[in-house]
């Protein structure tokens, strides 16, 4: 390892919210004064002993933290080689780590004096965090969904709704995430004295990256302690999954001073033609998306790519700053699973330990396993970043039950 990371964080981002050649802020002039806001409050705030005191309350008594470290001893002996271990944010409530940081930025929002969370959401599991984060703190819930996503992401739809959110359908362009996040960002730009944006993951304008890797660190912070314990040492190897990323640099934060090797795994989807994936990091070019500059997926007019996933929480044309930086430094690689290696890897947890991944998390989980044999000793941290519950009507219709089922 080339870089020495014991003072990274003290000046990563620097203060314009840049992680190297990447990040910053590219904004419409009216919205420069309420990020500038959002920043200012969190830099203060989330240093106070009230906000920490609190946020760690919540963490213990309403989130279950800490969630476990786990040794799945029946994968490992059946991938045959390095020991598997993962860290269960599939028990985080909400079923995802998620949760993290819409706890941190709705407590946010409760210090600055806001009203309303308003956010975008793809998938829906951005949404249902924030919608549970709003009746938790009694705040009110904006949630911008785009039609198409609505109709087909329905019991996240039922559980906004439930939760007491609004569901703002968006009718215009192609009507998925993309045309969402213009609409969340109008919302918010017609009332930012009484309410806030929240983002879902390590992406968008500073502070956001920042402000959302921050509330993701405990998920590192615990598994490095958990494991240490569990094992006497250190992992070899960290792993997660990367979609905006914000479950990756929660786990791999602990980890960058180490003598570890850390990867993140995108999805290749039905393979690396335009469209059929979303390997960002692998296939994408430096570009501006969303107000901030990152490895982006683009078309010819270096407008953002369609992008295909069999996890929707994973199909974004760009990615979290951070990971653009710690690839190009060298300290994070990034590989790729596709749909099959996801699938497989899916009902083999299933089947040999009890546990239903999410179809996002079983893309790390895939890599662990082929990296586990070609290893064959040694030790691989997965971040299990949320469970599959939601995904079990899909797979089944569309796939079956597995190879034994
Ligand atoms: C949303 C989601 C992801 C992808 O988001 P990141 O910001 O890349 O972590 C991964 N896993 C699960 C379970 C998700 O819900």
């Amino acid at each position: 390892m080339k870089q020495d990371y014991s003072n990274y964080f003290e000046n990563t981002p620097d203060a314009n919210g840049n992680f190297g050649e990447y990040g910053g802020a590219f904004l419409p002039p009216q919205l420069e004064g309420p990020m500038k806001e959002i920043h200012d409050a969190y830099l203060k705030i989330s240093r106070s002993a009230d906000f920490i005191n609190e946020l760690r309350s919540i963490r213990k008594h309403y989130q279950g933290r800490p969630t476990p470290t786990y040794h799945a001893k029946r994968l490992s002996e059946l991938a045959g080689g390095a020991e598997i271990y993962l860290k269960r944010e599939d028990l985080n409530h909400t079923g995802a780590h998620k949760l993290n940081h819409c706890m941190g930025e709705a407590l946010l929002a409760k210090y600055m004096g806001k009203k309303k969370l308003i956010a975008e959401t793809g998938a829906g599991q951005h949404g249902v965090a924030l919608a549970t984060a709003a009746a938790y703190f009694g705040l009110e819930c904006e949630i911008h969904m785009g039609e198409v996503d609505i109709a087909k992401e329905h019991p996240n739809v039922v559980r906004m709704k439930l939760l007491g959110c609004t569901v703002v359908p968006v009718t215009h362009g192609l009507k998925t995430l993309k045309e969402a996040v213009d609409s969340a960002f109008d919302a918010y730009l017609a009332d930012p004295e009484n309410s806030i944006y929240c983002i879902g993951s390590v992406v968008g304008p500073h502070p956001f990256p920042m402000m959302v890797r921050d509330f993701q660190k405990i998920v590192g912070i615990e598994a490095r302690e958990q494991f240490q314990e569990m094992t006497g040492n250190l992992p070899d190897l960290v792993t997660a999954c990367v979609g905006g990323g914000s479950n990756a640099m929660g786990i791999f934060s602990a980890f960058l001073n180490d003598p570890c090797e850390i990867w993140g795994v995108e999805p290749l989807g039905r393979g690396p033609g335009t469209g059929e994936h979303a390997a960002t990091m692998t296939y994408g070019m430096p570009g501006i998306i969303h107000g901030f500059k990152c490895y982006m997926l683009q078309d010819e007019q270096g407008e953002p790519a369609p992008v295909y996933s069999i996890a929707s929480g994973l199909d974004y044309p760009g990615t979290g700053p951070e990971h653009c930086h710690l690839k190009d430094e060298g300290r994070v690689q990034y590989t790729t699973a596709d749909d099959k290696e996801c699938l497989d890897a899916f009902y083999k947890l299933c089947r040999y330990e009890g546990i239903i991944p999410a179809l996002e998390s079983s893309h790390a989980v895939a890599f662990a396993m082929k990296k586990a044999k070609e290893m064959g000793s040694g030790s691989i941290l997965v971040n299990l970043s949320g469970r599959g519950d939601k995904d079990i009507d899909f797979i089944a219709d569309n796939y079956g039950f597995g190879e034994e089922g």
